[in-house]
């Protein structure tokens, strides 16, 4: 029996978690337009490679990764692309995203899947992590940070695979049924990701309220023969679903500040991230599908296996929710989803539930509409945190916009889990001042990031000007040098060939004068005489008449 740890705070909370679990999870319906964010993942958005009108076929790439730490997207149904435009998606600031547009064909027509690896020892762990990429596979648990870069253990050894099963937030039960009817894929998938991470042991936690799913998994490792897989029931605490949560529980090791599981040799992944590899590795299938919990306020609460790119409102309706009476939808659970403007925005690879209009008491006291009251020390909020921080000082300063000292409280290690709003007797919003906090000093880091390029490039641009000045000064010098006696030389040439022009002139000159003097006529010669005597006869009397 595996001594298992506790983290400090958490609290217990209604579950709401028996409704969507009678029913075993079906396909969605297929939407008629499927709208696919080019980001469904932390990360460089993805790139589309189709523009409006191609035609595209189920599980074809439409949009390839950024960069490394990308996704590519993948066509969820065939159908025609009609858009690639800005569109209602899932995020906090309610700004529209790029998303691919495809109106769906109703036919399903799959690419040519690649051929599926009979066995995945065949591969290198490398050519596994090549996979998991090529198939846009991102953490399913909510965070959607790309897997491929997860299972990739770089210099660090991992010593546990953690598979995260705990799912403890209300309402949300979208992987207790994937391990309920899905367990030994889930097993089969883990196989693969321990065998990418060379990891020595594997644990599968689940929270104590699953225990069907416990079963079902216990039933498949023993199956598989796979002594080097543990299912570890955990206690049913909110937010034991949190990673580092879960790995305290688990292995009493703490993930440093800032730091990453793998520094302290363990890595963690959710049960739908394990599914999804063995589809990718076994089938060479993308990842265009998931499970979704629809709850709350529809008549027919379940799960449901849902095209990524799917409109929340088809599966409100689907359920049997009224579009008309919609309130308020949450994408997520109701401690750390997002409040929905838009009931266009599609599922993505990271939805895990929509919840429709959720009843009252169910979520943190601060949404429950009740004025905000000053704050009275009550400590209730430091109590239950799950990461020990100070609620209270961050909330103060948060007000008080005071971005520095919030951050020497730690403000970043906060996992927005709503257990100190729940708490709070005062209706505080504090996971709001907190996101509103963590949002400013984004911007500002941003801003000075800016700043810091923009200084460094007039800084450079004034450098390679005063480069290419001194640069330019040298080229005219060594230039004018090595013209210096070739210059002289043409100095000399140029005073020999004007010399001598001149010279031809004034011979040219002398050859032209009158030579019609000699061998002149007697008459000729009189008159010649005659006209130079008046000229000189005009010449005297002009001399005479000079006053
Ligand atoms: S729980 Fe609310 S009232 Fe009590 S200390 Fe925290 S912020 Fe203040
Ligand atoms: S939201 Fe942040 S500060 Fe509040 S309890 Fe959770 S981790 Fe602690």
């Amino acid at each position: 029996m595996r001594r298992l740890f506790q983290f400090h705070g958490g609290v217990h909370l209604k579950e709401h978690k028996k409704d969507a679990t009678v029913q075993p999870v079906q396909p969605a319906r297929l939407p008629k337009q499927l709208v696919l964010p080019l980001q469904q993942h932390i990360g460089e958005p993805a790139e589309p490679i189709v523009k409006p009108g191609d035609k595209v076929l189920k599980g074809q790439l439409i949009a390839r990764p950024g960069n490394t730490v990308s996704a590519p997207v993948h066509a969820s149904s065939s159908g025609t692309v009609t858009a690639i435009t800005d569109h209602p998606v899932s995020h906090p600031s309610h700004l529209n995203a790029p998303c691919i547009i495809i109106d769906t064909d109703g036919e399903e027509r799959w690419i040519t899947n690649k051929p599926a690896v009979a066995n995945y020892h065949q591969l290198t762990p490398e050519e596994i992590r090549q996979h998991v990429r090529d198939a846009g596979i991102v953490g399913m648990g909510g965070a959607g940070f790309p897997s491929h870069i997860k299972l990739n253990p770089d210099d660090h050894v991992v010593d546990t695979l953690i598979l995260n099963g705990a799912e403890c937030e209300p309402y949300i039960t979208c992987d207790e049924m994937l391990l309920r009817e899905r367990a030994l894929e889930v097993i089969v998938g883990l196989r693969i990701m321990r065998y990418a991470l060379q990891a020595k042991r594997c644990i599968i936690g689940v929270e104590n309220n699953k225990p069907k799913a416990i079963r079902a998994l216990d039933e498949q490792v023993r199956n598989t023969g796979a002594d080097f897989i543990e299912v570890v029931p955990v206690p049913t605490v909110y937010p034991t679903g949190g990673e580092k949560q879960l790995i305290q529980v688990l292995t009493g090791k703490e993930v440093p500040a800032g730091g990453l599981p793998m520094d302290i040799g363990v890595v963690c992944h959710n049960v739908g991230t394990a599914y999804a590899v063995y589809r990718a590795i076994e089938f060479g299938e993308p990842l265009i599908s998931r499970y979704v919990t629809i709850a709350g306020s529809v008549a027919h609460a379940r799960n449901l296996e849902v095209l990524i790119g799917t409109p929340v409102i088809d599966l409100i309706e689907e359920c049997g929710g009224n579009p008309n009476t919609l309130s308020r939808v949450i994408l997520g659970g109701p401690m750390m989803g997002i409040a929905l403007h838009d009931v266009r925005i599609p599922a993505t690879k990271t939805t895990n539930c929509v919840l429709v209009n959720s009843t009252i008491g169910d979520v943190p006291l601060a949404s429950r509409g009740k004025a905000a009251m000053p704050c009275i020390r009550c400590g209730l909020c430091a109590a239950a945190c799950p990461v020990d921080l100070l609620p209270q000082q961050l909330y103060w300063y948060a007000h008080a916009k005071d971005f520095d000292r919030i951050q020497d409280f730690h403000l970043f290690d906060c996992i927005e889990c709503g257990c100190c709003d729940y708490v709070c007797p005062s209706h505080l919003p504090l996971v709001h001042y907190y996101r509103y906090a963590k949002t400013e000093i984004w911007a500002l880091q941003e801003e000075r990031r800016h700043a810091d390029i923009a200084r460094q490039r007039h800084q450079f641009r004034e450098q390679r000007l005063e480069r290419e000045k001194r640069e330019k000064q040298e080229r005219h010098k060594k230039k004018r040098a090595a013209l210096k006696p070739a210059g002289d030389k043409a100095d000399e040439a140029k005073k020999a060939a004007i010399q001598a022009a001149m010279e031809r002139a004034k011979a040219k000159r002398e050859a032209a004068q009158p030579k019609n003097v000699d061998n002149l006529t007697p008459e000729q010669q009189a008159k010649i005489r005659e006209a130079e005597a008046r000229r000189a006869q005009g010449k005297t009397e002009q001399q005479d008449n000079t006053p």
